[in-house]
């Protein structure tokens, strides 16, 4: 495969250089577009020249060698806690529902653990018409090899067009090792699904080159089409008052599953924080100065009842653990309550948190972009406010 620039069309009007994400477009010595090693075929250049003078050739068109008709429904993984349901369930029962508006494929969850015949109608309400379930105790605690296993005979067995697992821990570990397995391809970490209306295939959505272009992948030739969804990025299926469905279920037995990995302690996944979780979150950033001022932060937090959480920024100064960074390279968060402390507001933290409900923003710089999407803007030093905040707080206790 080559990318060409036909020199006789070209203008050299540097469209294609300011598109190029990754800088490989430059003009040469005749004003004409060239195009370097750097180029990572996006094709954005081919799409925006005004004079259709850049091309790709020698591109094979792969044919599909599996059947694809024989695979249909829209699978999610539902993730419990308990014997509870986690809120990534129903958001990804949700944008299940949403796909099959256009798809009209059946919607189908699938747990696996006890007490499974209560959450199949928990997302029978949320609107599911199927739930799959593999039940044992021993599944109520995530094991990576079994789950990894129970997911890839399913999928083997029942053949689901589409299968979606949220960006958790759990997602994260055991569905691309699944994908791995079927030989399909895997979107990792989408903020958005779509179904394309002509193609009806699944548009995986997600940020890419640095959070500047949001990239629509498609798995052409592989089932089933496999992605992590980033939780908080989509909404949840609301309760619909229907428990009826069908429950398809499979002897935990039957699967011969094995795990390397013995649970020694559960201690120290209970102490980790649960950001995604939080109604109310406090962030801080390198306004902050110092890791001892993240102290001020964590009694702010406490106050309201809320988690703590911090830009890229403050984690790489190792002022505070990489789990309470917010944004594109840590977690998405939708709170109720978002406050930034100190915190510029670069897209890559917009990119975690803008979709909070409501933003209040501490920063002393009027012209911070983080003001641009806040609520509420106090322009001051977080010294002066936030101890202010603790104060009177502390004072209504
Ligand atoms: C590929 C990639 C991925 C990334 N992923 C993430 C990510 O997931 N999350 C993330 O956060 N960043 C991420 N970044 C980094 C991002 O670009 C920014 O560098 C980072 O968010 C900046 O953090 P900050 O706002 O704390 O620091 P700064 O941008 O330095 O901002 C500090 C702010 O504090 C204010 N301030 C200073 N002192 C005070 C004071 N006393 N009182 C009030 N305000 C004060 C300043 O006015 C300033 O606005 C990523 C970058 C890249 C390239």
């Amino acid at each position: 495969m080559e990318i060409i620039v036909n020199k006789d069309k070209c203008t050299g009007c540097r469209v294609c250089v300011d598109v190029c994400p990754v800088g490989a477009i430059t003009l040469d010595n005749d004003g004409k577009a060239q195009i370097d090693e750097r180029c990572s075929f996006c094709r954005l250049c081919v799409k925006e020249c005004p004079e259709n003078a850049i091309e790709i050739v020698g591109e094979e068109k792969k044919k599909s060698e599996t059947d694809l008709n024989q695979y249909k429904g829209i699978w999610f993984f539902a993730e419990q806690k308990h014997g509870k349901l986690s809120h990534v369930s129903f958001e990804l029962c949700g944008i299940s529902l949403k796909l099959a508006e256009t798809l009209k494929e059946e919607v189908c969850g699938v747990i696996f653990g006890s007490k499974c015949d209560e959450m199949a109608q928990e997302l029978f309400n949320r609107g599911a018409n199927k739930v799959y379930v593999v039940e044992d105790e021993s599944l109520d605690e995530f094991r990576q090899d079994i789950y990894v296993c129970l997911m890839t005979e399913l999928i083997k067995k029942y053949k689901p067009n589409i299968v979606l697992a949220s960006a958790t821990m759990i997602g994260r570990s055991f569905i691309p090792q699944t994908a791995a397995r079927l030989k399909t391809g895997l979107t990792a970490d989408c903020t958005d699904l779509a179904i394309d209306p002509d193609t009806k295939l699944l548009q995986q959505i997600r940020p890419t080159y640095g959070g500047n272009l949001m990239a629509k992948i498609v798995c052409e030739n592989h089932r089933p089409q496999m992605a992590t969804i980033r939780p908080k990025a989509v909404e949840e299926a609301k309760p619909t008052g229907n428990n009826s469905g069908i429950i398809v279920k499979d002897n935990f037995a039957s699967f011969n599953a094995t795990c390397r990995v013995d649970l020694i302690s559960k201690e120290a996944v209970e102490q980790t924080i649960d950001l995604q979780e939080a109604e109310i979150i406090v962030s801080g950033g390198r306004g902050l100065g110092d890791g001892k001022n993240f102290e001020m932060i964590r009694k702010l937090a406490e106050l309201i009842g809320g988690a703590v959480g911090a830009s890229r920024a403050a984690v790489d100064s190792g002022w505070i653990p990489y789990p309470h960074q917010v944004g594109q390279t840590g977690k998405t968060v939708k709170p109720k309550i978002y406050i930034a402390c100190g915190i510029s507001g670069a897209i890559q933290h917009l990119a975690g948190m803008s979709t909070s409900d409501y933003i209040i923003a501490i920063n002393k710089d009027p012209d911070a972009p983080i003001f641009k999407v806040a609520n509420l803007g106090i322009v001051g030093d977080i010294f002066e406010v936030i101890p202010k905040l603790i104060q009177k707080l502390e004072s209504k206790r």
